[in-house]
């Protein structure tokens, strides 16, 4: 038996222009910087990181800010949108820093009696503040202008818009999620222990968008596991089960496997070790261009040819 997988790592998208990416995520929603680091597969793009103050695992959605990439829009076979864990009470400050920032709020709705905010980043990705409860053991990033009662915990999960939701859901029902309930198109699916980060997936049964793969899109979903042997179990059983996943590849923070589910979503799975402090302190996590070692020799011209941020 492998062992469950209990909520989701990190969520990883395609932006435009660096710096306003860095001004959203920051300075709008008050996530904390806690990477920047090279896209390890294109060494000469970043890959930026945001999440809450310890960027524990569940918290991190982090971006490739290519350059000359279209304007993207959702397409079936996608995780469609990224939502965030914030606490209860705190829509009407919420509300309210939306107006002033002149940032675009899509709706308010209610899904599975949760209240929540649908709203738009720079680049037009879809993303939601669900009002929740979160263990205490979460920290938030403190930022001068968010209170510590309406700050991000980190993800509340994701949706994926799907064409067929029967087989991704017998996935998910592998790694030990549940079924929790239905409502119109949505079927929700969590993982224990539920006052975590990210333990939630809706499969959204939404047949033929044919959008374009470009700035807003989610590229991939990564779950997560606790370490290099359970990730190896899941390498083995996921070949057995014919999804054919990658060899593991280190990204230095995590390592990771990767593999199309049968929906057609992209999906990583991640080791919480050794994590976003294997290079620097958790007190100054962010603030200096950080690179593999097989890449140090190439430093010089990765800098030189990164834009500025
Ligand atoms: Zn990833």
């Amino acid at each position: 038996m492998a062992t469950q997988i209990n909520g989701l790592h990190h969520i990883t998208a395609v932006s435009g222009p660096p710096e306003l990416n860095y001004d959203f995520y920051t300075r709008k929603l008050g996530l904390r910087f806690v990477k920047k680091t090279i896209n390890f597969d294109d060494p000469f793009t970043y890959h930026l990181y945001y999440g809450n103050y310890e960027a524990t695992p569940g918290s991190a959605i982090t971006f490739f800010p290519w350059q000359g990439v279209p304007q993207g829009s959702p397409s079936t076979g996608e995780a469609t949108v990224t939502s965030y864990a914030v606490p209860k009470g705190s829509f009407d400050f919420w509300r309210d820093r939306f107006k002033r920032h002149k940032m675009d709020l899509i709706s308010e709705e209610s899904r599975f009696g949760e209240h929540l905010i649908l709203f738009k980043d720079v680049e037009g990705m879809k993303n939601e503040l669900v009002e929740t409860v979160v263990s205490d053991s979460v920290r938030p990033h403190n930022t001068e202008d968010i209170p510590e009662n309406a700050a991000i915990r980190g993800f509340y999960g994701t949706t994926l818009s799907l064409a067929d939701t029967g087989r991704t859901a017998e996935l998910l029902r592998e790694f030990g999620w549940k079924e929790k309930a239905a409502e119109g198109d949505v079927v929700r699916y969590t993982s224990e222990p539920e006052n975590q980060l990210g333990t939630t997936v809706d499969l959204k049964y939404e047949p033929g968008m044919r959008g374009r793969f470009g700035r807003g899109s989610i590229h991939h979903i990564a779950f997560r596991v606790p370490d290099d042997k359970a990730q190896e179990e899941w390498r083995k059983k996921l070949t057995e089960m014919g999804f054919g996943p990658t060899e593991v590849r280190d990204r230095q923070y995590f390592r990771s496997i990767y593999f199309r589910e049968p929906g057609g979503v992209l999906f990583e799975i991640a080791t919480d070790t050794p994590g976003f402090t294997k290079d620097e302190p958790l007190e100054s996590l962010g603030q200096e261009l950080k690179l593999p070692p097989w890449f140090e020799k190439n430093r010089t011209e990765i800098e030189k040819r990164l834009p500025e941020l």
